[in-house]
């Protein structure tokens, strides 16, 4: 059981999405992830989202933030509906 760490590593993993993490914390990240599929998965469905969005807000200057919240809310809602 290692979900302490996990939810810890959920913190950093939005962090590491929006470029605000240290090169020791994306390691560990990158760790823990190694040895750990659940984060693993719900890093791949982030990073996916994400990603998209990214491309999305490259074509369109105006690309507001409460439009990334809302879509970082309803994603973390679906996550805990798992
Ligand atoms: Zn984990």
């Amino acid at each position: 059981m290692n979900g302490s760490r996990c939810e810890e590593l959920v913190g950093k993993l939005y962090q590491l999405l929006d470029g605000e993490i240290t090169e020791g914390q994306a390691e560990y990240l990158q760790d823990h992830l190694e040895e750990c599929g659940a984060c693993l998965e719900r890093l791949g469905v982030e990073m996916h989202f994400t990603m998209l969005l990214k491309a999305r807000c490259r074509q369109d200057a105006a690309c507001p933030d409460k439009l990334l919240v809302s879509i970082r809310d309803a994603l973390h809602a679906e996550i805990k509906l798992q």
